[in-house]
Order: C-alpha cells, then sequence, then structure tokens
C-alpha cells in the first residue's frame, strides 16, 4: 500500500491533483485572529484555505485563481462557506463568544451563483448569529458587474452580514465606489503595513486610508502586522483592528482552540 507522502504529486496535472484534494478532503480551513490594536482583545478571525498535500500549487495564491479560472471555485467556495459556520459553531461549544468570521469570496459565487440563499440556508441550518459574518471581497469585484453586486450586498446587509472591502488600495476601486456599495469595512493591504515603519510614502497613504475610513465611518483592519513598531504606529494612527503573524499566524482548528478559546 502507497502512504499519502509516498505519492508523487508532481506527475499529476494541476486539474487532477485538484480532484484528488477535493475527493479526499484534503482541503481544510485555518483560521487567523483578529485582535483590537490598543488592548490585544479578540475580535474574531478570518478563515484561509489550505490543503494537506504539500504541493505548491494548491496553495491559496496559486489555488484560488485556477479555481476562478475553471469555475469550480462555486464547489469549493460552498464547502469553505459550510465548513467555516461548522467550525464557528465549534468554537463557540468551547466557549468563544460573540466572536466574527471573516470569509474571504471570489467574486464568481455572487455573479454566476447565489451565494444569499446558501448563506441565508447555512446560518439557520446551524444557528450562526449573521451579524458575526464578514465575507471579505477585493475591489475588482466592484467594477465586474456591478448591478449583480450591488442587489447581492443589499440582500446580504438584510440578512444582517457585513461586507468587506480586501486588499485595500492595491485595486481600482473609487472612493465613491466605497459609497456606492455600502461597504462595511476595508483590510488595509499588507503591501502599504510592510514598510510603514520606514517608507514615508507608505506611513502617508495609511494614515490617509484611517483618516478616510474614519471620515466614512468605515471599519477597518490593518493586515500583515509583523512587528511591535508596525503596531504602535497603526495604534497611533487610530487604526483600531490588526492581524498578522506579530499576534499568530493562520491556525488549524485545533491550534485555534487550544491558544485563543479559554
Ligand atoms: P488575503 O485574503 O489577503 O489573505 C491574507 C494573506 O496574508 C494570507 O495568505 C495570510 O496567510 C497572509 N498573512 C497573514 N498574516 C501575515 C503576515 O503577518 N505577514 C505575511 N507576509 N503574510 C501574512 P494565504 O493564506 O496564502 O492566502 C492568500 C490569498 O488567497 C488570500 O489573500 C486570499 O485572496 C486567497 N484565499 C485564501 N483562502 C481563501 C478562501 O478560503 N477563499 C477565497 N476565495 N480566497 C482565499
Ligand atoms: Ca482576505
Ligand atoms: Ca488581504
Amino acid at each position: 500500500m502507497l502512504n499519502a507522502e509516498d505519492i508523487k504529486y508532481e506527475q499529476f496535472s494541476l486539474e487532477k491533483i485538484f480532484e484528488l484534494a477535493l475527493r479526499n478532503d484534503s482541503f481544510y480551513m485555518c483560521y487567523q485572529p483578529i485582535v483590537s490594536t490598543n488592548n490585544s482583545r479578540l475580535i474574531g478571525f478570518e478563515a484561509l484555505i489550505r490543503s494537506r498535500i504539500n504541493d505548491v500549487r494548491l496553495r491559496p495564491d496559486n489555488l484560488i485563481p485556477y479555481v476562478e479560472k475553471t469555475g469550480q471555485i462555486i464547489e469549493l467556495g460552498s464547502w469553505i462557506l459550510k465548513q467555516c459556520l461548522v467550525d464557528y459553531k465549534r468554537l463557540e461549544s468551547y466557549g468563544l463568544k460573540d466572536f466574527t468570521m471573516s470569509i474571504n469570496i471570489s467574486p464568481i459565487q455572487i455573479i454566476d451563483h447565489d451565494v444569499t440563499v446558501e448563506i441565508n440556508d447555512l446560518i439557520n441550518e446551524l444557528g450562526v448569529c449573521p451579524k458575526n459574518i464578514k465575507l471579505e471581497l477585493t475591489e475588482t469585484a466592484l467594477i465586474s458587474d456591478s448591478n449583480k453586486i450591488s442587489n447581492t450586498f443589499a440582500r446580504l446587509r438584510e440578512m444582517g452580514i457585513k461586507i468587506w472591502l480586501d486588499d485595500f488600495g492595491t485595486g481600482f476601486a473609487s472612493l465613491s465606489l466605497l459609497r456606492q456599495f455600502k461597504v462595511n469595512g476595508i483590510k488595509i493591504d499588507k503591501s502599504f503595513v510592510s514598510n510603514i515603519a520606514t517608507d514615508n510614502d507608505d506611513f502617508t497613504l495609511c494614515s490617509a486610508i484611517i483618516a478616510m475610513a474614519q471620515r466614512l465611518n468605515l471599519e477597518l483592519i490593518a493586515e500583515g502586522i509583523e512587528t511591535p513598531q508596525q503596531l504602535q504606529i497603526l495604534n497611533c494612527l487610530g487604526c483600531e483592528n490588526i492581524q498578522g503573524y506579530l499576534i499568530d499566524k493562520p491556525l488549524a482548528l485545533g491550534d485555534v482552540i487550544t491558544k485563543w478559546a479559554k
């Protein structure tokens, strides 16, 4: 008998290896804590997909664009949504209360599929409070099929679900789109944060984004925080929440329970 570790996955095409991973339950979700900048209080988690098969092609940066191209993001995305909400309930059963779960969503899940029905069924079936669910979309989602996106956002808002813009500042969304789509919050991309302590331009950009979010009454999370210095600067600038290796890396559910559900 061949052990999973002995299989030479490189011999398979990406199509084959993805099918194998999906059918053999090789995907699992990791959860990265998001904390309050001034007192490190846990706010919630961002869900990030991982594969037990160690192949670079299955890392999220390669996997997600691939399944978006083939359309399989709809099947994978449904699995992700369900897993995140099942794990949410599990964390609650370990005593974690009133935390948020941020789930990355591809625009294809909205445009080619009705994600609202799916989420509505899941939150009812599992008994998850919708106000604790945040869907993260990148700016490109706002310029793909704006009518469909805007109608979907309206329905999600009615359900109580929050919409967040991911990687803010790296795409083409204008400030007016932020208002038009009535997003609840923005995530400052780690490319701006990484040099915030050493690069004047990045510092200026971050402070401008934070000031703008405050004026527009948007919630904020800065991602990719790796040093105490970055944390201190963001705290001074008034960025309320942060996420990054300085706090914790994305953790498998068991490790979240051990480290964060006390
Ligand atoms: P993202 O949504 O911007 O996620 C943040 C990425 O930054 C994650 O990479 C995370 O592991 C990484 N990260 C977190 N803290 C730090 C830090 O302090 N320093 C550095 N250098 N990196 C940090 P990951 O997990 O490889 O995911 C990459 C991208 O793939 C995500 O970017 C997201 O766009 C996509 N993705 C991941 N999981 C999912 C998913 O479940 N669904 C969808 N649609 N996309 C996903
Ligand atoms: Ca994200
Ligand atoms: Ca991001």
